[in-house]
């Protein structure tokens, strides 16, 4: 199969929708990460999403629509979620609700909740308001693969197996959206992202977050949401995160850094100065700056072929809970805090 990469624009957007409606699938950007998209509510399409990441038939996907009136039907709407849908949406917070039958089981992983999202991104607005079906949508890399955040990392990815991605340039947000599990008493963060529990709580009074959040499942720990349990973002290298003051991680990772390791440091931009002439690249300074860049950084250094990746992270809470959670999964969390 041929892939085409087209910029998007009236009317490759007509041709991508064109293709969706016909049960195909079609990579697109939001502000999060791309997403491989197809009919949320054909078994055949979504199977095709499966098919082209190699993705484990227990992973559910998220589904995308482009207003909040696409949901009836789908999946049971309660008043917390309407407060979050006024507050956030549209926006990169995904809502866990119980699901409908006409929301099919492949959709899902059999699960009886379905992952809803509206994304803001114009592009991705665009075309899911052109197709006018619900649009199933996990990230697009290739299962095991840091997410991608631009058409050209999809299409090192999905070349040949998917026929088209639409190129909206590079994802603002960086990281997949926050996972809210809305079927319990309290809401629950079961994947952090660029909304934070903090968020959440101050427009609902409550809000608490999954503990495999920064911890690796335990023997036996069934996962709250099934992507936890997968190998996630694991980069080809060994990778170990330093949390601390410039000062204190830039000493501990010289001091491990050995010139006969094909090593790299990732660093916040303000430490950088601190390497000498180790190998060293920029993370940014913010948890944000951080989340932007991390999967760019980490396929830049699967291309590198790097043996040993020494990274700054950020303490673990707030707004650097997302980048966090990616980093800690990366490193098999291998983390120092100083
Ligand atoms: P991706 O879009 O590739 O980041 O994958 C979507 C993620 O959302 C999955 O890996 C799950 O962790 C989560 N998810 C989607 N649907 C559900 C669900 N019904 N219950 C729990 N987690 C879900
Ligand atoms: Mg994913």
């Amino acid at each position: 199969m041929d892939t085409i990469c087209l910029p998007a624009g009236e009317e490759s957007l007509k041709q991508a929708a064109a293709l969706l409606r016909a049960g195909q699938v079609v990579a697109f950007p939001t502000e999060t990460v791309y997403g491989l998209g197809a009919d949320a509510l054909n078994d055949e399409a979504v199977r095709a999403i499966f098919a082209a990441k190699e993705r484990p038939a227990d992973n559910p996907l998220i589904v995308h629509v482009a207003e909040r009136s696409q949901l009836e039907g789908l999946c049971r709407v309660t008043p917390t979620a309407e407060t979050l849908m006024d507050a956030f949406w549209p926006g990169p917070l995904t809502l866990l609700l119980m699901k409908t039958d006409r929301v099919p089981g492949v959709t899902t992983a059999g699960l009886p909740s379905v992952a809803v999202r509206c994304p803001s991104h114009p592009v991705a607005h665009a075309l899911l308001k052109e197709c006018g079906i619900p649009i199933a949508a996990p990230s697009a890399n290739r299962s095991g693969r840091p997410s991608p955040t631009t058409a050209q990392d999809v299409y090192e990815d999905m070349q040949g197996r998917i026929p088209f991605i639409l190129d909206g340039g590079a994802c603002d947000v960086g990281v997949e959206s926050t996972v809210l599990d809305l079927t319990g008493e309290i809401p629950c963060v079961l994947r952090p992202g660029a909304i934070t529990a903090e968020d959440v709580a101050s427009v609902v009074g409550n809000c608490t977050v999954a503990p495999s959040v920064m911890r690796p499942l335990k023997e036996g720990e069934s996962a709250p949401s099934p992507g936890m349990k997968h190998r996630h973002y694991a980069p080809k290298a060994k990778m170990t995160v330093y949390i601390g003051t410039n000062e204190a991680v830039s000493a501990a990772i010289n001091e491990r850094y050995d010139w006969n390791d094909n090593a790299v440091i990732l660093a916040h931009s303000s430490a950088m100065p601190l390497f000498g002439n180790r190998r060293v690249f920029s993370l940014g300074d913010t948890p944000q700056e951080g989340a932007h860049l991390l999967f760019r950084r980490l396929r830049e250094m699967d291309a590198l072929n790097v043996s040993l990746i020494l990274a700054q992270g950020w303490k673990p809470e707030g707004e650097a809970l997302a980048v966090m959670n990616r980093m800690a999964r990366a490193a098999a969390f291998d983390l120092v805090e100083l």
